[in-house]
Order: structure tokens, then sequence, then C-alpha cells
């Protein structure tokens, strides 16, 4: 008989829930949500990951040390480990943050080490840009009005271009979660930046020239349900943010979809949804992107639209 205190169970098995699904209205105990994550990350990998045949697939994983990178990598390996044609490697980008990226990074060392993974890890100083700590102080000296994340974002992204070369990566493999395409979604939009999303990874059917193509396995899988599930495999994982994260605007949009979700469950998936849609229509309708044809950036090499690349331009400013 139920009782006041009873806690809710598992619809699937009776044992306590420890998770309630909103969006579909399953209640899941700690072993039925892991097989929810493992199904949907496993699903995406399949639509996502062409192998082929007779080649060899080299795929660089870009990890943090947080949760979601974290699941990525497990996942990745649980999937792919034991083929003797994909080679995984470990990636940290190290941004030069005090307090926050050397515990993390060490996250990163022991995940990989745990899983027999080979890790590579590239510092913003060994990319020619000034430590995240410096540039933090330089954006405060020149009254500049961009958060350090906007900063942070571009010379990240060279730094994981940086270690895929290293490896010869064919495909990278980020651990955006639902939450965080929802958010990138709905800053698009809001910024009227229709070509952002569909520059949206996965680029399993829309390649990008000059680009390593992504893919983002954990795409469908909010991020409360990718915690529970490293908490659940208690994989090595930093808990804390980022001390320059603050006030940065995705943190804001966090807050927006978590409240869009609340009243209307679903939110997120259906954002998500239209984005694809829109990529697919896109695709069909010739796939052209508005931007002049990408050059290569006469600084780094890199491929840009502009004369120097974000990243060249933004180590100019910090000098
Ligand atoms: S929160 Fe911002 S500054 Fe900190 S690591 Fe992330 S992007 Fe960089
Ligand atoms: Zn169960
Ligand atoms: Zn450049």
């Amino acid at each position: 008989m139920a009782g006041l205190f009873d806690v809710p169970s598992c619809d699937k098995c009776r044992n306590p829930a420890i998770h309630h699904q909103v969006y579909s209205g399953r209640m899941m105990c700690g072993a039925h949500l892991a097989e929810s994550v493992r199904k949907k990350a496993s699903k995406a990998l399949r639509e996502q990951l062409f192998l082929p045949k007779g080649e060899h697939t080299t795929i660089l994983v870009a990890i943090s040390g947080g949760k979601d990178s974290a699941v990525l990598l497990e996942r990745l390996h649980e999937n792919l480990g034991k083929r003797r044609d994909v080679t995984l490697v470990g990636g940290c980008v190290d941004e030069g943050i005090e307090g926050y990226r050397p515990p993390s990074l060490e996250c990163a060392r022991q995940l990989c080490e745990d899983l027999g993974i080979r890790f590579e890890t590239v510092s913003y100083p060994e990319l020619g840009f000034k430590e995240m700590d410096d540039v933090v102080n330089k954006i405060v000296q020149l009254e500049e009005k961009k958060a350090p994340c906007s900063y942070c974002g571009v010379f990240r992204r060279q730094g994981i271009n940086h270690l895929a070369d290293r490896v010869n990566a064919d495909v990278i493999a980020l651990g955006h979660n639902l939450d965080d395409m929802a958010q990138t979604i709905m800053m698009n939009m809001q910024n009227g930046d229709l070509e952002r999303t569909l520059r949206l990874a996965p680029h399993t059917s829309t390649p990008l020239e000059g680009m390593v193509p992504r893919i983002v396995p954990l795409r469908w899988i909010p991020e409360q349900e990718i915690h529970l599930y490293a908490l659940h495999k208690k994989l090595p994982i930093h808990h804390e943010e980022c001390p320059h994260g603050e006030g940065a605007l995705r943190f804001r949009h966090r807050e927006t979809i978590a409240m869009m979700e609340s009243d209307v469950p679903g939110t997120r998936h259906g954002l998500l949804r239209m984005a694809d849609d829109l990529k697919r229509l896109h695709a069909s309708a010739g796939g052209k992107f508005n931007t002049i044809s990408p050059i290569n950036c006469p600084e780094c090499g890199q491929m840009c639209s502009g004369k120097i690349c974000k990243a060249c331009e933004m180590k100019k400013q910090m000098q």
C-alpha cells in the first residue's frame, strides 16, 4: 500500500525512482535512467557517425573534466572502444584559469587513464593566446564590453582544431547536451542568425568546407540526466564552474530555457527538431550559405570568412 512517505517508484522495475522525466511522464530508477541515456547516445551515434569500410577513423573527443564530456567519452569508449578501425583520443584545452582548470584537467586525465585512452592537451600560451586569467584582466583594463567567454569560446575552438590536427582526427566529438543545443538555437534566433543554426553540429550530412566534421551524440539528452548518469557511473568529474563564466549571456539563456521547459515540457526537443528541419530544408534547397567563400587566415592558416580569423583578431586586441 502506498504510504504518505513512499518514494515514487520506477515505472519499469518498481525500484525507488531517482528521476522524473517530465517530458515523457516516466519515473526512473538509476539503472533505467542509465539505460535510457545509453540508448539515446547509441542511436544518435549511429545516425551521426559513418565509418568508411576498410579505412581507419580517428575521433578526437573534446573533454573538459566536466560531466558532459566525461559521459561522452565513456559512451564512445563503450560503443567503439573495441573496434580496430577506430582510435579515440581525449583532448583537453587548458585555458589558464587558476583554481578551475588544473583540477578539472586532472579529472579529464584520470578518465582517459581509467579507460585506457590516449590523452592530449594544449594550453592557450602554446597556441599564442594569453591565459584566460590575463585576458580577464586585460578586458577590465580596456573597459571592453565583451564577456570573457566571447574570447574564450573562439580561442578554445582554435585549441580543439589544433588538437584535431595533432592527432590527425577525421571526426571531432563534442559533449553538447539537449539544454546546450536549445540555448544555442535560442541565442541564434534572438540574433536573427539563421546561418549559425544551419552550421550547427552534427555535420554528418552537412559538411562545412575546411572543417573537421563535428558529432554531438548527447544532443538529445537533458543536462540533468547526463549529470545523474555521471554520478550513477561514478565517473571522475569536476563539479565547479568557471569563475569567469558569471554574467555570460549563456547563463541567462539557461534560465530562460529552463523556465520555458517547465512551462511547456518538451520545449528543448521542439527547438532542436525545428533546427533539424531547417537544416534539412536548407539542404534540399541546394544548401548554399550567404557568406563569401572562406579563405585561409593569413596569420594562422585556419579557414575564415573575414580578412583575418576571429581568433587572430582577438589575439591582437589582447596583446
Ligand atoms: S565559462 Fe567562459 S571563460 Fe570560463 S572556460 Fe567557459 S568559455 Fe571560458
Ligand atoms: Zn527501474
Ligand atoms: Zn587566424
